[in-house]
Order: structure tokens, then C-alpha cells, then sequence
């Protein structure tokens, strides 16, 4: 990527919220990169079916990975972090981060899950099919609504732990919606 490119992506990113996920690239471009401005913690832990990388463009944030021998990393402004396909991660900005994600063009199943703040174990986990023509934030405000639901839902079948509702107005409504 170009420096002249880099300086659109960001100006781009003015325009996006949290977790929003952008495609950026033409098409059929494979991978495809997606963009995101973040400055509230991800409400959930997003799983790839295929490897993905993250890397930061602006602003730090840390990687919270679940399932790996690597609890989190930090990403400040350069840093690429790759993600081995089925791995839970979240990101937490430290800082208002502009963060881009590379994907397959056909990324396969994708997933939100929710892991128990009192004994670690997985809540629940939403799935969809990856789709470029989709909005991710489409899919993930269904599945923080689905979340959100009933008590069930965010009840841990481990320890009985009750998991508060994800504000959704953090994810902002995909503006095709
Ligand atoms: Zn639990």
C-alpha cells in the first residue's frame, strides 16, 4: 500500500464507527480488506473460520485472543497481528484506533461469542456465513441482539453467571438498515 493510499484509508475512516468493518477494495479483490474506527471495547469476541491479520493505522489498541497460548497483544500504529483461523479475539482500543482486517473473499462461517467473566468458559456463540455484499455490522447487531434477548441467553451454563446486555447503540445501525 501506497503512502498516498494510506492517507485515503484514513480519511475514509472518518466516516465509519465502531466495528464497522468496511469493505475498501474493489470488488473481487481477495483478500479483501476491511476498515473499522474504533473507541469502545468490541462487545464480543469474533471468531474466523479462515486465517485473518489486523493491522493498526492509527491510534493503539489491545487484542484480547482466546483459545491461544498469547492472552493479548497491544497494536500500535504499524503493527500487523495475525489471527490463526477459529481463534476468539476482541479489540479494545486504548486510543480512538483505525484498525484494517484482511480476509479471504469467501471467508467461510464467522461467529460472535461471549466467554463467562467469572470462569472463563464460552456463554454463547452466534454464527453466520461471511458475505462481502453484507454489512458486518448487520450481522453483529443480530447476533448482540439475539444476545440480549432473554437471560438465557447470557446466562453461563457453567457457573450460572448472568452477563449483562451489550448496549447496542455502541454498534451503530449499518446505514442499508
Ligand atoms: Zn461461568
Amino acid at each position: 500500500m501506497n503512502r498516498r493510499r494510506m492517507v485515503h484509508a484514513i480519511q475514509a475512516a472518518s466516516e465509519v464507527g465502531n466495528y464497522a468493518e468496511v469493505a475498501v477494495l474493489p470488488d473481487e479483490t481477495d483478500p479483501q480488506i476491511y476498515l473499522s474506527r474504533n473507541w469502545l471495547p468490541q462487545p464480543f469476541h469474533l471468531i474466523c473460520e479462515k486465517d485473518t491479520v489486523l493491522s493498526q493505522l492509527s491510534g493503539t489498541a489491545r487484542v484480547e485472543l482466546r483459545n491461544s497460548s498469547v492472552n493479548s497483544f497491544r497494536m500500535d500504529i504499524g503493527d500487523h497481528i495475525y489471527i490463526p483461523a477459529g481463534t476468539p479475539h476482541r479489540l479494545a482500543p486504548i486510543s480512538e484506533s483505525v484498525t484494517i482486517r484482511y480476509l479471504p473473499l469467501r471467508g467461510g462461517l464467522q461467529a460472535a461469542a461471549w466467554f463467562c467473566a467469572a470462569c472463563g468458559n464460552e456463554v454463547r456463540r452466534y454464527e453466520w456465513e461471511h458475505d462481502n455484499n453484507t454489512a458486518a455490522l448487520e450481522f453483529y447487531w443480530l447476533a448482540c441482539a439475539r444476545f440480549n434477548a432473554g437471560t438465557d441467553s447470557r446466562t453461563c451454563g457453567t457457573c450460572s453467571t448472568i452477563h449483562p446486555k451489550v448496549n447496542l447503540a455502541t454498534l451503530g445501525m449499518p446505514s442499508t438498515v
